[in-house]
């Protein structure tokens, strides 16, 4: 089977793998699962400051970073695996859910454009086709964390990667439900006991515990989880 390629492309090579280089993602990358190309941005700069942005026509503070740079870097990574899709991060871009992570992980793998400053020359994103992702509605300083956000995010849905299937299937978003809480020992701490049925033995009453909770959590702590929850299992016929 072919190996899952991320190649980054950044002014900040330095960020990765970060904390893709330990734990499943690391192991699965040492084990030849995924790989993992971090390509510096500047290495594409056409004058000998290696400048990769400039000022925003129109005025206004802050610079934004050029087209012919950012196509130039692209173009080269493309040429060396030309199936791979481009995503830039980025605040304007559709929210990362599981699901994206899923269709993302599905493919042979991503070129991530991390950007910088006020952002990247909107050119270049329509030139290139490339899509954006948001890593939630608040502004960092870079797309490198969100990168790594992404990857994660995809590595750990790689066949091989996570040791038991089953416990992807139990997380949360995987049916549009938040995850039921977790209990280890101690049975009993700071005089909180664990839920009374987990300690049951009896599978079918756990499960059934742990599909309410997970109910329960998803209706009050997102509402909007709930009610798309609610819609999919009125159209499959399973509550009426
Ligand atoms: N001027 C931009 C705006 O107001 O939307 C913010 C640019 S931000 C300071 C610099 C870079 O960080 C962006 O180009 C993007 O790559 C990354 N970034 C910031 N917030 C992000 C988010 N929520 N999701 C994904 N990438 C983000």
């Amino acid at each position: 089977m072919a190996i899952w390629a991320a190649k980054v492309l950044t002014i900040f090579p330095e960020a990765f793998p970060g904390p893709l280089g330990v734990s499943l993602a690391g192991r699965a990358r040492a084990a030849g699962i995924w790989s993992l190309e971090v390509t510096d941005i500047r290495d594409f700069a056409k004058d000998k400051h290696r400048s990769v942005d400039d000022a925003p026509f129109g005025g206004g503070p802050g610079m934004v970073m050029r087209a012919d740079v950012l196509a130039a870097a692209f173009d080269a990574l493309r040429a060396e695996e030309p199936s791979l899709p481009g995503l830039a991060l980025s605040p304007a871009g559709a929210l990362l859910t599981q699901a994206t992570a899923a269709r993302l992980a599905g493919g042979p793998g991503l070129i991530l454009v991390c950007g910088r400053y006020e952002g990247l020359d909107q050119r270049f994103l329509e030139a290139r086709e490339v899509e954006e992702i948001s890593v939630g509605d608040y502004v960092l300083s870079g797309g490198e964390p969100a990168a790594i956000a992404v990857l994660d995010a995809c590595v750990r849905l790689l066949p091989g990667v996570v040791g038991q299937a089953a416990s992807l299937a139990e997380e949360s978003f995987e049916e549009g439900l938040l995850e039921y809480p977790h209990y280890t020992r101690p049975e009993v701490w700071e005089g909180r006991a664990v839920p009374e049925r987990l300690l049951s033995g009896h599978h079918e009453r756990i499960a059934a515990w742990r599909r309410g909770e997970a109910e329960r959590i998803t209706r009050e702590k997102r509402p909007d989880l709930w009610e798309r929850y609610l819609a999919r299992q009125k159209k499959i016929g399973a509550r009426p």
